[in-house]
């Protein structure tokens, strides 16, 4: 543990020490050094990012037995070597890595549900609880909790000691998985556990802890979390939606959630209401249709705004007033539907043979089908086709 700057100094940004080998990967140089202020992932935190000698780092990993390679794009040469630490995105994983612990501590001290895991990235961090349910109060008195921790400033200690050190620590909430150099985290006095990772010296830099979102995965509830700045850039974002919202609605910041909900149940009336209205309409349509008939053919276009859903209702009238064959488009699709029963008219019939003439799909039975043309002009020519086949049948 000797080599590992980043365990002594979490928050040294630049360090300059030797380069102990480069060695040739493929394209990239694998590169170890003789010690290290950069964090090479594990323990579900990312490895860090930055420069050696001004060369940017891809990748930090620690072999089986323990040596942490640094993967360079070119090799860095010999000698010296000047690291330098992408410190925001390192405070970022310090931050989200104690606020996981803060989390993972209340849930366990306060509830007794224990971790099964943690994954920190870029972009986003969750702690799986072990717990196939959470209910939005007992999360809410969590996260409350959390945030005590965070405003009492309590320091956060780092420590190893040995297996049988282990055994007699009072606060340890989780056995080691190593038995050598265990590194002990301590949110002073009231949580501990074995962690290989970056933290901050004192919860208050935490800033904030929140929860954002939860999700049940495999009998356990994932908790998607952000501190610090991500959870205040966060709040900035849901203040800004709903004080927006809030003026649309006229509303304050705390009735808009009803004002929406009030609206939203207006706005089903108002389509229920609709479609009766539509329904009469209908009704009406099919009257006049029916009344202008030539013989038994009906044939109609419905306006798009009043939906595909609207054509079976509208034939369904039709049909009810006598015996007819009907064809309704509406944009450019097709309905036939026919009540005849002594005829011989098979609507699937017409679409499987006339339909492929003028490219259009479709399909259905003997008394209702429909198909789709890719135009208007085609629509037409297949009612014109269907049309005139209904002539030579009469005239036979
Ligand atoms: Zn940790």
């Amino acid at each position: 543990m000797q080599n590992r700057q980043y365990y002594r100094y979490p928050y040294q940004r630049e360090y300059s020490t030797r380069i102990i080998s480069s060695t040739a990967e493929g394209s990239e140089y694998h590169v170890v050094l003789a010690n290290t202020i950069f964090y090479p992932e594990g323990g579900g935190q990312p490895a860090d990012s930055g420069t050696i000698n001004e060369i940017p780092i891809l990748d930090v990993f620690e072999t089986p037995d323990h040596r942490i390679v640094h993967v360079l794009p070119q090799d860095p040469g010999r000698g010296d070597a000047l690291c330098k630490l992408d410190w925001p995105r390192r405070f970022y994983h310090m931050q989200h890595h104690t606020g996981q612990h803060l989390l993972s501590a209340v849930f366990f001290r306060v509830y007794s549900v224990q971790t099964a895991g943690f994954h920190l990235a870029d972009d986003y961090a969750t702690v799986d609880l072990d717990t196939a349910s959470l209910s939005p109060e007992l999360l809410k008195a969590s996260e409350l909790e959390v945030n005590k921790l965070v405003q009492q400033n309590l320091a956060v200690k780092s420590y190893f000691i040995t297996a049988a050190e282990c055994s007699e620590h009072s606060l340890l909430r989780k056995a080691p998985q190593v038995d050598s150099d265990i590194r002990i985290i301590e949110i002073d006095g009231f949580d501990a556990v074995p962690c290989c990772g970056t933290h901050v010296s004192h919860t208050g830099e935490v800033g904030m802890v929140k929860v954002i979102k939860t999700e049940r995965i495999r009998g356990l509830t994932r908790l998607y979390y952000r501190c610090g700045q991500e959870a205040f850039k966060d709040y900035q974002f849901k203040h800004d939606v709903i004080t927006s919202l809030a003026v649309k609605f006229s509303s304050s910041d705390h009735d808009v959630l009803d004002r929406v909900n009030g609206e939203l149940e207006r706005k089903s009336e108002l389509e229920r209401e609709l479609k009766k209205l539509r329904h009469k309409l209908l009704q009406v349509e099919a009257h006049q249709l029916a009344g202008r008939a030539a013989g038994r053919l009906v044939v109609h276009c419905l306006p798009a705004d009043f939906g595909i859903d609207s054509a079976p209702v509208l034939i369904n009238e039709i049909l009810s007033l006598g015996c007819y064959l009907v064809l309704i488009a509406v944009e450019n699709r097709l309905f036939l539907a026919h009540n005849l029963q002594d005829s011989d008219l098979d609507c699937a019939g017409f679409v499987k043979e006339l339909a492929p003439l003028f490219d259009g799909r479709g399909g259905g039975k003997k008394d209702f089908a429909q198909v789709y043309f890719p135009s208007a002009d085609k629509l037409e020519g297949f009612v014109s086709a269907v049309a005139a086949m209904l002539d030579k049948v009469k005239d036979s």
